[in-house]
Protein backbone atom coordinates (compact mmCIF):
# COMPACT_ATOMS: atom_id res chain seq x y z
CA UNK A 1 0.00 0.00 0.00
CA UNK A 2 1.25 3.33 -1.03
CA UNK A 3 0.41 6.03 1.77
CA UNK A 4 1.31 10.14 1.21
CA UNK A 5 -0.65 12.92 1.19
CA UNK A 6 -2.84 12.74 -2.10
CA UNK A 7 -2.17 15.54 -4.86
CA UNK A 8 -5.38 18.07 -5.57
CA UNK A 9 -6.02 16.06 -9.13
CA UNK A 10 -6.01 12.75 -7.12
CA UNK A 11 -8.50 13.66 -4.61
CA UNK A 12 -10.36 14.81 -7.08
CA UNK A 13 -10.04 11.33 -8.65
CA UNK A 14 -10.56 9.78 -5.36
CA UNK A 15 -14.24 12.06 -5.11
CA UNK A 16 -15.01 11.17 -8.64
CA UNK A 17 -14.63 7.28 -7.09
CA UNK A 18 -16.68 7.51 -4.19
CA UNK A 19 -19.40 8.89 -6.20
CA UNK A 20 -19.33 6.14 -8.52
CA UNK A 21 -19.30 3.34 -5.47
CA UNK A 22 -22.28 5.02 -3.78
CA UNK A 23 -24.26 3.75 -5.48
CA UNK A 24 -23.01 0.42 -5.24
CA UNK A 25 -24.24 -2.55 -3.22
CA UNK A 26 -23.00 -5.19 -2.64
CA UNK A 27 -24.50 -8.54 -2.32
CA UNK A 28 -23.20 -11.32 0.37
CA UNK A 29 -24.94 -13.98 -0.82
CA UNK A 30 -22.93 -14.07 -4.28
CA UNK A 31 -19.50 -15.06 -5.33
CA UNK A 32 -16.90 -12.08 -6.72
CA UNK A 33 -16.69 -13.00 -10.21
CA UNK A 34 -14.69 -11.35 -13.32
CA UNK A 35 -16.27 -10.15 -15.98
CA UNK A 36 -14.64 -9.06 -19.12
CA UNK A 37 -15.76 -5.38 -20.05
CA UNK A 38 -14.79 -5.77 -24.24
CA UNK A 39 -17.38 -8.76 -24.88
CA UNK A 40 -21.00 -8.70 -24.33
CA UNK A 41 -21.18 -12.07 -22.75
CA UNK A 42 -18.49 -10.20 -19.98
CA UNK A 43 -16.33 -13.39 -21.07
CA UNK A 44 -12.44 -13.20 -22.55
CA UNK A 45 -12.03 -13.34 -26.31
CA UNK A 46 -8.74 -12.78 -28.35
CA UNK A 47 -10.83 -10.71 -30.80
CA UNK A 48 -11.74 -8.44 -28.67
CA UNK A 49 -8.80 -7.52 -27.38
CA UNK A 50 -7.35 -7.12 -30.86
CA UNK A 51 -10.72 -4.95 -31.51
CA UNK A 52 -9.70 -2.91 -28.39
CA UNK A 53 -6.08 -2.36 -29.21
CA UNK A 54 -7.06 -1.07 -32.79
CA UNK A 55 -9.53 1.36 -31.78
CA UNK A 56 -7.30 2.93 -29.35
CA UNK A 57 -4.56 2.31 -31.71
CA UNK A 58 -6.60 4.21 -34.34
CA UNK A 59 -7.55 7.03 -31.69
CA UNK A 60 -4.33 7.89 -31.30
CA UNK A 61 -3.32 8.11 -34.80
CA UNK A 62 -5.93 10.28 -35.55
CA UNK A 63 -4.96 12.57 -32.65
CA UNK A 64 -1.20 12.79 -33.74
CA UNK A 65 -2.86 13.72 -37.11
CA UNK A 66 -5.26 16.09 -35.59
CA UNK A 67 -2.44 17.74 -34.34
CA UNK A 68 -1.19 19.76 -37.08
CA UNK A 69 -3.64 22.07 -37.35
CA UNK A 70 -1.21 25.21 -38.18
CA UNK A 71 -3.08 27.10 -35.16
CA UNK A 72 0.09 28.05 -34.01
CA UNK A 73 3.79 27.94 -34.87
CA UNK A 74 5.23 24.73 -36.37
CA UNK A 75 7.54 24.23 -33.28
CA UNK A 76 5.11 24.81 -31.02
CA UNK A 77 3.00 22.11 -32.62
CA UNK A 78 5.98 19.82 -32.88
CA UNK A 79 6.34 20.38 -28.91
CA UNK A 80 2.82 19.33 -28.55
CA UNK A 81 3.42 16.90 -30.66
CA UNK A 82 5.93 15.17 -28.69
CA UNK A 83 4.61 16.24 -25.48
CA UNK A 84 1.35 13.73 -25.75
CA UNK A 85 3.96 10.97 -26.61
CA UNK A 86 6.23 11.98 -23.57
CA UNK A 87 9.55 12.47 -25.19
CA UNK A 88 10.03 16.04 -24.04
CA UNK A 89 13.86 16.21 -22.90
CA UNK A 90 12.44 16.47 -19.14
CA UNK A 91 15.15 15.52 -16.25
CA UNK A 92 13.64 11.61 -16.12
CA UNK A 93 14.33 11.78 -20.22
CA UNK A 94 17.89 12.98 -19.66
CA UNK A 95 18.26 10.52 -16.69
CA UNK A 96 17.02 7.55 -19.05
CA UNK A 97 19.72 8.68 -21.59
CA UNK A 98 22.77 8.56 -18.83
CA UNK A 99 22.67 12.14 -19.09
CA UNK A 100 21.56 12.90 -15.26
CA UNK A 101 23.77 10.74 -13.02
CA UNK A 102 21.28 9.65 -10.39
CA UNK A 103 17.61 9.95 -10.33
CA UNK A 104 17.28 12.24 -7.26
CA UNK A 105 18.94 14.84 -9.46
CA UNK A 106 15.70 14.49 -11.87
CA UNK A 107 13.16 16.22 -9.87
CA UNK A 108 10.50 18.27 -11.01
CA UNK A 109 12.30 22.10 -10.80
CA UNK A 110 9.02 23.16 -10.27
CA UNK A 111 7.76 21.45 -7.29
CA UNK A 112 10.78 19.67 -6.04
CA UNK A 113 8.70 16.99 -4.93
CA UNK A 114 8.75 14.10 -7.77
CA UNK A 115 10.64 12.94 -10.44
CA UNK A 116 9.90 15.60 -13.73
CA UNK A 117 8.46 13.25 -16.08
CA UNK A 118 6.60 14.88 -18.93
CA UNK A 119 3.72 14.04 -17.70
CA UNK A 120 4.10 15.40 -14.81
CA UNK A 121 6.27 18.42 -15.54
CA UNK A 122 3.14 19.32 -18.03
CA UNK A 123 -0.20 17.84 -16.42
CA UNK A 124 0.39 16.70 -12.98
CA UNK A 125 2.77 18.87 -11.22
CA UNK A 126 0.71 20.81 -8.55
CA UNK A 127 2.04 24.20 -10.60
CA UNK A 128 1.19 22.97 -14.11
CA UNK A 129 -2.24 21.88 -12.76
CA UNK A 130 -3.03 25.34 -11.64
CA UNK A 131 -2.48 26.68 -14.57
CA UNK A 132 -4.55 24.18 -16.60
CA UNK A 133 -7.59 24.58 -14.14
CA UNK A 134 -7.29 28.56 -14.49
CA UNK A 135 -7.29 27.80 -18.31
CA UNK A 136 -10.04 25.75 -18.37
CA UNK A 137 -12.16 28.45 -15.65
CA UNK A 138 -12.23 31.03 -18.12
CA UNK A 139 -14.32 28.36 -19.99
CA UNK A 140 -16.17 27.30 -17.14
CA UNK A 141 -15.25 24.18 -17.59
CA UNK A 142 -14.35 21.95 -14.21
CA UNK A 143 -12.41 19.13 -15.05
CA UNK A 144 -10.57 16.12 -13.26
CA UNK A 145 -7.42 15.86 -14.67
CA UNK A 146 -6.44 12.76 -16.88
CA UNK A 147 -3.49 10.92 -16.77
CA UNK A 148 -1.66 10.75 -19.84
CA UNK A 149 -1.08 14.44 -22.26
CA UNK A 150 -2.52 11.62 -24.79
CA UNK A 151 -5.96 11.95 -22.89
CA UNK A 152 -6.17 15.35 -22.72
CA UNK A 153 -5.52 15.81 -25.74
CA UNK A 154 -8.15 13.68 -27.00
CA UNK A 155 -10.42 14.88 -24.68
CA UNK A 156 -9.32 18.53 -25.47
CA UNK A 157 -9.60 18.05 -29.12
CA UNK A 158 -13.10 16.23 -29.13
CA UNK A 159 -15.09 19.55 -28.13
CA UNK A 160 -18.23 21.03 -29.22
CA UNK A 161 -17.26 24.26 -30.06
CA UNK A 162 -17.66 25.91 -33.46
CA UNK A 163 -15.86 28.24 -35.64
CA UNK A 164 -14.55 30.89 -33.55
CA UNK A 165 -14.28 29.54 -30.13
CA UNK A 166 -13.13 26.23 -31.32
CA UNK A 167 -9.95 28.01 -32.85
CA UNK A 168 -9.43 29.63 -29.84
CA UNK A 169 -10.62 26.76 -27.16
CA UNK A 170 -7.89 24.38 -29.46
CA UNK A 171 -4.88 27.14 -29.60
CA UNK A 172 -4.95 27.64 -25.76
CA UNK A 173 -3.90 23.76 -25.29
CA UNK A 174 -0.78 24.37 -27.81
CA UNK A 175 0.09 27.75 -25.89
CA UNK A 176 -0.82 26.03 -22.15
CA UNK A 177 1.84 23.12 -22.80
CA UNK A 178 3.94 25.79 -24.54
CA UNK A 179 4.31 28.66 -21.71
CA UNK A 180 4.21 26.07 -19.49
CA UNK A 181 7.73 24.17 -20.64
CA UNK A 182 9.20 28.00 -20.98
CA UNK A 183 8.46 29.11 -18.06
CA UNK A 184 10.16 26.04 -16.67
CA UNK A 185 13.04 26.73 -18.53
CA UNK A 186 13.69 30.37 -17.58
CA UNK A 187 13.17 29.16 -13.88
CA UNK A 188 15.80 26.69 -14.57
CA UNK A 189 18.28 28.61 -17.31
CA UNK A 190 17.41 32.36 -16.18
CA UNK A 191 16.67 32.65 -12.70
CA UNK A 192 12.56 33.47 -13.37
CA UNK A 193 10.12 33.53 -11.00
CA UNK A 194 7.28 30.68 -11.71
CA UNK A 195 4.10 32.64 -11.68
CA UNK A 196 1.29 30.84 -12.59
CA UNK A 197 -0.85 34.52 -13.59
CA UNK A 198 2.13 35.23 -15.68
CA UNK A 199 1.71 31.74 -17.73
CA UNK A 200 -2.26 32.03 -17.85
CA UNK A 201 -1.71 36.18 -19.07
CA UNK A 202 1.03 34.67 -21.45
CA UNK A 203 -1.64 32.40 -22.80
CA UNK A 204 -4.18 34.58 -23.40
CA UNK A 205 -2.12 37.42 -25.19
CA UNK A 206 -0.41 34.50 -27.24
CA UNK A 207 -3.71 33.25 -28.35
CA UNK A 208 -4.95 36.51 -29.48
CA UNK A 209 -1.72 37.02 -31.64
CA UNK A 210 -1.98 33.71 -32.88
CA UNK A 211 -5.39 34.56 -33.88
CA UNK A 212 -4.84 37.80 -35.86
CA UNK A 213 -2.32 36.22 -37.70
CA UNK A 214 -3.94 33.22 -38.77
CA UNK A 215 -7.27 35.08 -39.93
CA UNK A 216 -7.01 36.53 -42.75
CA UNK A 217 -9.70 39.42 -42.70
CA UNK A 218 -9.55 40.29 -38.63
CA UNK A 219 -12.57 42.41 -38.44
CA UNK A 220 -13.49 44.60 -36.17
CA UNK A 221 -16.50 42.33 -34.98
CA UNK A 222 -14.51 39.20 -34.78
CA UNK A 223 -11.50 40.96 -32.92
CA UNK A 224 -14.49 42.04 -30.89
CA UNK A 225 -15.72 38.78 -30.04
CA UNK A 226 -11.91 37.35 -29.23
CA UNK A 227 -12.11 40.08 -26.87
CA UNK A 228 -15.40 38.54 -25.15
CA UNK A 229 -14.26 34.79 -24.92
CA UNK A 230 -10.51 35.73 -24.26
ZN1 LIG B 1 6.39 19.21 -10.14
Amino acid sequence: MFIGILMVWESQQLEVLKRRLDGVTLDPSKHDMLWWIWTVDKVFSVKSVYRQWETQTQSRNALLGSLWKNLSPSKVEIFSWMAIQNRVATRSVLFERNLISELHLAKCPLCDLHVETPQHLLLHCRFSWVVWSEILAWWNIQWVCPSPIAELALWWFGNRFLNLEKYIWEACFFATLWFIWLMRNGFIFNGATKQVSEVTDLVKTIVAMWMKANISSTSRSTLWRISKVI
